[in-house]
């Protein structure tokens, strides 16, 4: 498979392959913590890296028995590659701080109510009416999350891809979408219950409220790109 090349991403520990094995080979990085992608000195790469692609070693998690496994896997290291970029599981304060600021520039704008919060450890994010909470919750990476199952629709991952010039676009497409339906509850909140009951059908990717969301991320995140060299993420 030919590898895809993307700037470097303004989140993720940026080092060179020699810093990496190091880091894995005195136990500072495992997979629980994080994922890393091969690189150069100025371009990520969509080839995945993993401490157990140095170690030989993988833990597996078994469904059946709820326990780790050890299992020895073969080592692989590319050394066509210099650099490395490593990903922590739970994100980045970087990142965090960008959605942050995204979020409350819509809050502001549309006079959401809601709140948003970030935990780590799962594999989605979404709009909660109960509290109206947005959560975005960080697995290893953005395309890791894809992978296990993002609450993004299947027509919108394909799109998503072309869409979001880095894994940080994928989380404020993440974002966006779940602030549209923050935005359905607090200012069409009849049509948000309507459509929210058909939640247990199949095909909840074809559902409008689902659409509409995915509609509206298209649309906002290219605003971000524009904007991401003039607004300053950090105050
Ligand atoms: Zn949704």
């Amino acid at each position: 498979m030919k590898i895809k090349y993307n700037p470097l991403p303004s989140y993720g520990d940026h080092m060179t392959l020699k810093k990496f094995i190091e880091m894995v080979e005195t136990g500072c990085f495992i997979d629980y913590d994080g994922c890393g992608y091969y690189a150069t000195k100025t371009k990520i790469s969509d080839k995945l890296i993993l401490p157990s692609h140095i170690t030989g070693r993988e833990q597996r998690f078994s469904m059946e028995t709820g326990k780790f496994t050890t299992v020895n896997i073969k080592k692989t290291i590319d050394k066509n590659f210099d650099y490395v970029v490593w990903y922590y599981k739970i994100g980045d304060k970087m990142c965090k701080k960008r959605l942050t600021y995204i979020f409350n520039h819509y809050k502001k704008t549309f006079n959401l109510k809601t709140t948003l919060c970030f935990k780590s450890n799962g594999e989605f994010s979404f709009f909660r009416p109960i509290d109206n909470k947005i959560f975005i919750i960080f697995p290893y990476s953005v395309v890791e999350a894809i992978d296990i199952g993002f609450n993004i629709t299947v027509i919108s991952i394909g799109e998503f891809k072309n869409l979001c010039q880095t894994s940080e676009e994928g989380y404020i497409f993440i974002l966006l979408h779940e602030i549209k339906h923050a935005i359905d509850y607090t200012h069409n909140y009849i049509r948000f219950q309507k459509e929210a009951k058909k939640y247990n059908e199949i095909n909840l990717n074809l559902q409008p409220i689902e659409k509409r969301a995915d509609k509206f991320a298209i649309k906002e995140i290219k605003k971000w790109r524009k904007k991401k060299t003039k607004v300053n993420f950090t105050d």
